[in-house]
Parts: C-alpha cells; structure tokens; sequence
C-alpha cells in the first residue's frame, strides 16, 4: 500500500523478500500498546459499567487488553472506578507501588478522579491525591464508549512513550512528588 492506494502490481526490480526500517522504541510501544494488561480497581457503581465494557458488545478484547490481572505485579494499567474513602486510599497507592514500571493509571468516573458527589469527610477527593494519573474518563457513571475512549487514550502515550522517559528527571520528579522514589 503506497499514499493509502493499493498496488497490485510492484514494480519491475522491486519484487522478493523486502525490510523496513523502524526504530526499536517504536516495535517496543507497538508490542506494549497491544498488550495492556489491566488491573481493575473497582469499588462502585462505575465497575459496573467496566463489566460491560468487558462483555461481548464493547468487548475490550478487541485492545488487546482482555487479560485482566488480580496481582499488580503482573499488571501495568491501573484502572480506578468508584468512589475511594480515605480509609482506602493507603491500599490504593500500596497497589500502585507493587505495579513493576512501567505503569500507567486510568481513572474512571467522578468520584475516582475528584470525590464526585461525595463531598464528605471520608471520600478522596480525586486519587491524584495519592498517586500519579496518566488519563481521566469523566461521568457518572461514564459510558463503556467513554471507558474504551480512555484506554485508546492510554494505548496513545503507551505508544508514543520514549522507552527513556521512566529514567527522566521530569518523571523522577513527578513521582517524587508523591513521596515516591
Ligand atoms: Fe457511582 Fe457516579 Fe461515582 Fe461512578 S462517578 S462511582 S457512577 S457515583
């Protein structure tokens, strides 16, 4: 395929075993992009919503993100849906902290990414309070689309993402920020 126009017929000297060039962190993003391995950290209403984006009609599969892993250490996206209480949250970071790099989290929803409707003295008012989020899916509860909207945004940075960048001093700082080494 050449400028989006199919050749059918190559052109004489060109046929037989051919090569592309690429770079090796663009076979890296595209093998990591294809292959997401999610962590689904539900704990309310908006989990609900993920288990029909995981059914057959909006079906995740078609990602390459339907295997999802119940230990953080064989996980690298974390996606947080529902309200998180305070009480919760050390064990949310705790999870982040066990994901090996890299990782990348997706919060689902209002209430994981400000406290939504809950307003109170128990809720987390968003959970970049305690660790770094990577892309926010608003609603409430957000539709399957949206939540698929937001993993082809992350497939987007796990593509694009230098293999260096995790080594940067721009990344060192972010999660230094949290407290974070
Ligand atoms: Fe439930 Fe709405 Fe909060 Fe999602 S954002 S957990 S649907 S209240």
């Amino acid at each position: 395929i050449h400028n989006n126009i199919a050749i059918t017929e190559m052109p004489e000297g060109s046929q037989g075993e051919g090569y592309f060039a690429t770079s090796f962190e663009k076979v890296i993003g595209l093998a990591r992009k294809n292959s997401i391995w999610p962590l689904p950290f539900a704990t309310s209403c908006c989990g609900i919503e993920f288990m029909a984006t995981m059914g057959s009609h909006y079906d995740l599969a078609r990602f390459g993100s339907e295997r999802m892993g119940f230990t953080p250490r064989q996980c690298d996206l974390l996606m947080v849906m529902g309200t998180i209480s305070k009480k919760m949250a050390p064990i949310l970071r705790q999870v982040y902290l066990q994901m090996a790099e890299p990782r990348w989290v997706l919060s689902v929803g209002a209430c994981a990414s400000s406290g939504g409707i809950f307003d109170t003295y128990s809720v987390l008012q968003g959970i970049d309070q305690v660790i770094p989020v990577d892309v926010y899916v608003p609603g409430c509860p957000p539709r399957p689309e949206a939540i698929l909207d937001g993993v082809l945004k992350i497939q987007e940075l796990v593509h694009n993402e230098s293999l260096r960048r995790r080594n940067g001093e721009q990344y060192k700082a972010l999660l230094g920020s949290y407290g974070i080494e």
